[in-house]
Parts: C-alpha cells; sequence; structure tokens
C-alpha cells in the first residue's frame, strides 16, 4: 500500500505443461527452464501443468519421472501441479460455450473417409495437408444429417464461422526472452484454408489438446507462454478460441527446437537424449544446461 493506495503490480506467468506419454529429454528442458528462468528474472511465477488428457497415452509413471528430473533439474514451481484429468467437467463447460454459440458440428468421417476425400478433390473442397496432420475437406459441415448431435462422435469447429468475417488474427510474441514484444498477424483465409475444421470433442468424449490448453492457460493466469517452434502452428487457433471463449491471451514464445547430431528434432521416444539417462551417467544440472546453451 502506498499512500492508501493499492499498487497492482503485474506478475509475469510461466508454465511448463509436458505431457506424461515418454520421458523428459533435453528439448523438454529447454523449454522448462527458459520458462522457469524468465519467470524468476522477471520476479515471477513459473507453473505446472500435466497433460495427460490423452488417457489412452499418459502414464503415472511418466509423470513421477518428469516431476523427478524436474526437481534435480533444480527448478520449483508455484502452487499444486495442474492435471488435465481432472479438469473435464471445466472443458465440458467450455465446448458447451462453442456449441451454444452454433460453431460446432459433429464429424462422423473415419480417417480414411478424410483421407479419401483428399486424394478425390470435389469442386470446392479444399485438399491440402497442414505440416502434421491433414486439413479436414469439410465433408460433415455440408451435410444435413450430422447437424445433431451423435453420441461418442467428434465435435467440430467451423473456423469460417467462428472467423466470421475477420480479416486477421492476431496475439504478441517474443521473438527472444530479451526483446520486446511484437504483433504476429495471421490471415483468416490462411487459418481457413490452411488449419480449417480442428477438432474440438475428440471421439469418446474428450476435450482436445487445443481447447484443454487454452482453458488451463486461462486458469492458470498465464501471461507469457514459452513453448518449441513446434507448435508455432498452434498458437492462432489459440487465439481464435480465447476469443471464442472470452479468454485472455497470453504473449508467446517460440524457442527453436533442440535438435540431435543428425539435425532431426527430439522425439519422446529419443531415450538416448532422456534427461534420466544423462543423470544416470554421472550428469550435473549445470552440465544439462551447458548442453543445451542456457
Ligand atoms: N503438452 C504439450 C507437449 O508436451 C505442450 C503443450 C504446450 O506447451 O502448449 O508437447
Amino acid at each position: 500500500m502506498v499512500l492508501g493506495y493499492r499498487v497492482e503490480t503485474f506478475v509475469i506467468r510461466t508454465r511448463f505443461a509436458p505431457s506424461p506419454t515418454g520421458p523428459l529429454h533435453l528439448g523438454h528442458a529447454y523449454s522448462a527452464i527458459t520458462a522457469h528462468d524468465f519467470a524468476r528474472v522477471q520476479g515471477g511465477e513459473f507453473l505446472l501443468r500435466i497433460e495427460d488428457i490423452d488417457q489412452s497415452r499418459a502414464r503415472p509413471v511418466w509423470e513421477a519421472q518428469i516431476l523427478d528430473d524436474l526437481h534435480w533439474l533444480g527448478l520449483t514451481w508455484h502452487g499444486p501441479v495442474l492435471r488435465q484429468s481432472e479438469r473435464l467437467t471445466t472443458y465440458s463447460e467450455a465446448i458447451e460455450i462453442l456449441n451454444a454459440a452454433g460453431l460446432l458440428y459433429c464429424c462422423t468421417c473415419t480417417r480414411r473417409d478424410i483421407a479419401q476425400a483428399v486424394s478425390a478433390p470435389q469442386e470446392g473442397v479444399l485438399t491440402h495437408s497442414c505440416p502434421d496432420s491433414t486439413v479436414y475437406p469439410g465433408t460433415c459441415r455440408s451435410s444435413d444429417e450430422t447437424i445433431k448431435r451423435i453420441e461418442g462422435a467428434p465435435l467440430r469447429l467451423n473456423m469460417a464461422l467462428a472467423l466470421n468475417g475477420r480479416s486477421s488474427v492476431s496475439f504478441m510474441e517474443l521473438i527472444s526472452l530479451q526483446s520486446l514484444p511484437k504483433i504476429n498477424i495471421n490471415n483468416t483465409k490462411y487459418i481457413i484454408d490452411k488449419i480449417g475444421d480442428i477438432v474440438i470433442l475428440r471421439k469418446n468424449e474428450e476435450a482436445a489438446y487445443h481447447l484443454a490448453v487454452v482453458v488451463d492457460d486461462a486458469a492458470q493466469d498465464i501471461t507469457h507462454v514459452v513453448r518449441g517452434d513446434d507448435l508455432k502452428l498452434a498458437t492462432p487457433i489459440h487465439a481464435v478460441l480465447q476469443q471464442l471463449l472470452g479468454l485472455p491471451t497470453p504473449t508467446y514464445m517460440h524457442h527453436p527446437l533442440i535438435r540431435d547430431e543428425t539435425g532431426k528434432r527430439l522425439a519422446k521416444r529419443d531415450d538416448a537424449k532422456a534427461i534420466s539417462k544423462f543423470r544416470a551417467e554421472g550428469a550435473t544440472p549445470a552440465g544439462i544446461r551447458a548442453m543445451i546453451g542456457l
């Protein structure tokens, strides 16, 4: 309190949000340490979230190993760990908001249906692939039968409707943690054509990653999302969802991926780069930082 006024301070809050589907490797360590140190240097808070929404792949043993490795690296986090598997009701509420706004439609296509539609283009239907998956060709969007909800079938976001004639979607981005934020502007035509109608509710009623991550970043009051370049394409989607759900859009920083000796990005199965393996070989936390240039 200064002269009776409460001085509101802006607290920087970052997070690390691993999926417990494999060991923590050098790439994860880079994200976690960068987000942690950024918050610490700014007098802010670093939070931890376990993204275990995909119960078919998440394993408690990986979560335990991840927490142990993070402690060993010397990282500490603010408050309790948030687990996505405990937040399903919150995700359902967010999905209901989008559904009530008429922005979702039920999709009964199988992977094979989508592959076939993409390889046999119809006039007016976009058929191309984004870097990691096929852009949905819109088959169910135009079918009257799929207007009604079919239990267990995925729900997709009608991206064109969601963007509602807007020309761009933007968010603030830090190119490096030392630089000032700049605006990253995304043309909505690009989002509709190259990203398309993403799944919001996966089959068997599981919320999709994109939905869960924006709901959770808001719930944890995250001001700065620090994550790898592999998620850069997802950020415009997150900005769209934040706007539709009335959630704040954090500032993003996408860092270059840590690659192996051959230039290939590290994957969960790259046990050779697992922190636990380096630990077993006698590495120190400072040694890990040195390996990844931090
Ligand atoms: N759970 C994601 C992963 O482990 C990270 C998601 C994010 O940082 O937004 O790759």
